[in-house]
């Protein structure tokens, strides 16, 4: 059986590793099969290409899409999209700079909470990768205005707090009908707790395939979502959610894969 881990997350989005790296770190787990599924981009696959050719692991195209369903974020994974897609690269260019403008709003809250920090710090540090809080609260950690980096998000970045901005609205019926148009197809990231009434207008609005192994799900959420994916004929994803240096990552990495049948499940379905 070949090993499958199809979530991770490089230095293009919120990662600590490169796709190099990673890569490098995958192969030292033994999977065989990841797809790289960076926040909001896909920029980590031209050298991920490369350097999976030089591992031998089989790289499925891929990113984790930000959406809004009735204004509950709902993360979705998409698969096998041509990362060549216009359509696709001029949505997720769009995206990159409403990201970037919003870390500038975040960044003008906290100066005017007093810290000393600046746009060009943050960029410093975020370099080209599709910029998030997580960047803002490793650059508030390193200008040790943090005493580490989950206080950030408790005293100023997390969703109730006072330097929180929310990224623009993007609905998941207009990031599903993208995916499908970039030849992927689509799944529900990390459902775990969903309200059902979501998850229920997502599987009408047309979703391939649900995220069932999580590194966040309970053996009881596991298989609540496998027994929703056979009953309405879905397709199933699972992955480490990979970050390194997470909570858990070390663990994590090269424990969560699914079976390569999943994925013949979903290559099928392309055809
Ligand atoms: P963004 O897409 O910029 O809103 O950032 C979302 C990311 O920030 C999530 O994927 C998490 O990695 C991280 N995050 C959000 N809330 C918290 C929190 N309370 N503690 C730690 N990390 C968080
Ligand atoms: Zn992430
Ligand atoms: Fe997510
Ligand atoms: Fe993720």
């Amino acid at each position: 059986m070949l090993k499958t881990d199809l979530h991770m997350h490089t230095t293009y989005s919120d990662g600590r590793y490169t796709p190099t790296e990673l890569i490098e770190l995958a192969h030292s787990k033994e999977l065989q099969v990841i797809s790289i599924t960076d926040h909001d981009s896909i920029n980590a696959y031209k050298e991920a290409f490369e350097a999976a050719k030089d591992y031998n692991i089989e790289l499925i195209t891929g990113l984790e899409i930000s959406t809004d369903i009735e204004d509950t974020e709902v993360h979705l994974l998409a698969y096998f999209v041509d990362t060549k897609g216009e359509e696709l690269n001029k949505y997720l260019d769009f995206f990159r700079e409403e990201r970037f403008q919003r870390a500038k709003r975040i960044v003008k809250k906290l100066q005017n909470l007093g810290l000393k920090i600046t746009i060009d710090d943050v960029m410093d540090l975020a370099k080209n990768s599709a910029i998030g809080r997580p960047h803002i609260a490793s650059t508030l950690l390193e200008l040790k205005l943090v005493s580490n980096f989950y206080q950030a998000f408790d005293l100023y970045l997390g969703n109730n707090a006072p330097a929180y901005e929310r990224k623009i609205h993007v609905s998941a019926q207009s990031a599903l009908k993208l995916i499908s148009d970039a030849g992927g197809l689509s799944f529900i990231a990390h459902p775990g707790g969903m309200d059902e009434y979501i998850l229920t207008k997502l599987i009408k609005a047309g979703v391939d395939g649900i995220e069932v192994l999580h590194p966040s799900h309970s053996r009881y959420q596991i298989k609540f979502y496998r027994g929703i994916v056979n009953q309405y004929c879905l397709l199933e994803s699972g992955g480490s959610d990979f970050h390194g240096g997470d909570k858990g990552d070390d663990v994590n990495f090269g424990k969560y894969y699914i079976s390569s049948a999943k994925i013949e499940a979903m290559k099928k379905m392309l055809v």
